[in-house]
């Protein structure tokens, strides 16, 4: 083997969590409510238009932005959710799931010695790819049993070299919102700045409660200064088609579309097609909050009789479970026992947290079948 001087540009970053979990969970035969997927079917309406658009013929490159048709319907659908007009021609993207918009995004705007507000625990790619960029995330931890920002804390962390903050609601991993309220300080703190806004908005659909989801959008003053990432996958039972978007005003969209075209070019051309057909029917999305609300209620009342404690999750389709009554180990090495002697498969909070911070929860997926949700709620009642 060549000897090469070799010095990684991450050399903190991991296998992410969420590889390992189902790695593990697939060795030992668990079930695996750890990485964030449903285990049923996207609609099989969906598939036909996949495959009646690759039938058609579409099975070449499309525009590097994506397919016109679909840039149409994801700014339709932002103007008659949240009253805000994207320009499909210069400011909607497809990109190769939201991941990719958030990589794209952060690479276009963070430079060396930039530094980057992160709300912790914080989705795993945002702080690699601040790294990358030679930026220096900035860490605020959430604050509470419910996670709640501190609006205060994240004003006294700015400083002149602050050049962006990232925000995601509903959010991965604690399945909390932002308020009205939050998005309102929020939007006071960043006027009058020099500071960009990463709206991770990908579970926007999977809302519980009555509650209403504060897009960036909804905010002029933010969505001046926004980008805002959306998942098809996650909204469409698709993870694996790993189709999504971003929306931003045209001065930050022709920055990230440069990326974007150095990264992919351009989106998968069929499933495309696909999309922007299902999206002529909102029902498609509207749907989704009184479905995931009925998985997640279904979830928690089969754990009532269980040692473990929790606060109904407000959105996505994570719900965290608290076990410090049932034992005194970490999380990680408590996540790692329930895998290989109950065959359950479930992420430990502490990975996205400062220094690990280890608050005794680990999160479930109840994007499951009922079958599913059943069996995992009769290991965890029998803890
Ligand atoms: N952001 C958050 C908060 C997520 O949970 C996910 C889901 N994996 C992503 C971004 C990435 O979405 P996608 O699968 O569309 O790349
Ligand atoms: N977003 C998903 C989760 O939180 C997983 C995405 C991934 O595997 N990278 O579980």
């Amino acid at each position: 083997m060549a000897s090469l001087d070799l010095t990684s540009k991450l050399p903190g970053t991991k296998t992410s969590i969420f590889s390992k979990m189902s790695k593990m969970a697939q060795e030992h035969d668990a079930l695996n409510l750890s990485q964030g997927f449903p285990n049923f079917e996207t609609d099989s309406k969906l598939q036909e238009l996949v495959t009646k658009a690759m039938e058609n013929g579409h099975n070449q490159y499309p525009p590097d932005a994506g397919v016109v048709e679909l840039r149409e319907m994801i700014s339709e659908k932002f103007r008659s959710l949240y009253g805000y007009t994207y320009n499909p021609n210069n400011e909607v993207t497809v990109t190769s799931g939201a991941t990719e918009a958030l990589f794209c995004t952060i690479s276009a705007f963070v430079k060396k010695g930039d530094e980057v507000i992160v709300l912790k625990p914080a989705y795993d790619s945002y702080e690699p790819t601040i790294q990358l960029a030679g930026g220096k995330p900035i860490q605020i931890q959430l604050k509470g049993q419910d996670y709640k920002v501190d609006w205060q804390e994240v004003k006294s962390a700015i400083t002149s070299r602050t050049r962006m903050i990232i925000i995601n609601t509903p959010h991965n991993p604690t399945g909390t919102v932002l308020s009205k309220e939050d998005m309102l300080q929020l939007q006071q703190i960043l006027e009058g700045t020099n500071i960009i806004l990463l709206s991770d908005e990908v579970y926007q659909h999977l809302i519980f409660d009555q509650l209403e989801h504060n897009s960036a959008a909804r905010f002029p003053k933010l969505a001046e200064r926004a980008i805002i990432c959306g998942s098809f996958g996650k909204t469409f039972h698709n993870t694996g088609w790993k189709t999504g978007y971003c929306v931003a005003p045209e001065f930050l969209m022709q920055e990230i579309r440069k990326i974007h075209e150095l990264t992919v070019f351009s989106v998968n051309h069929p499933m495309q097609r696909a999309y922007a057909e299902y999206l002529k029917e909102p029902e498609h999305y509207l749907e989704l909050p009184e479905f995931y609300q009925k998985k997640r209620d279904y979830f928690l009342n089969l754990i009532q009789g269980s040692r473990f404690t929790y606060i109904p999750s407000k959105g996505t389709y994570f719900q965290l479970l608290n076990f410090s009554g049932i034992t005194s180990e970490n999380d990680v090495n408590f996540a790692e026992r329930l895998v290989r002697e109950y065959k359950l498969a479930a992420i430990p909070v502490s990975v996205f947290n400062i220094n690990q911070q280890d608050n005794s929860q680990l999160r479930f997926c109840f994007a499951k079948t009922d079958e599913t949700l059943e069996k995992a709620a009769e290991i965890l009642c029998n803890l």
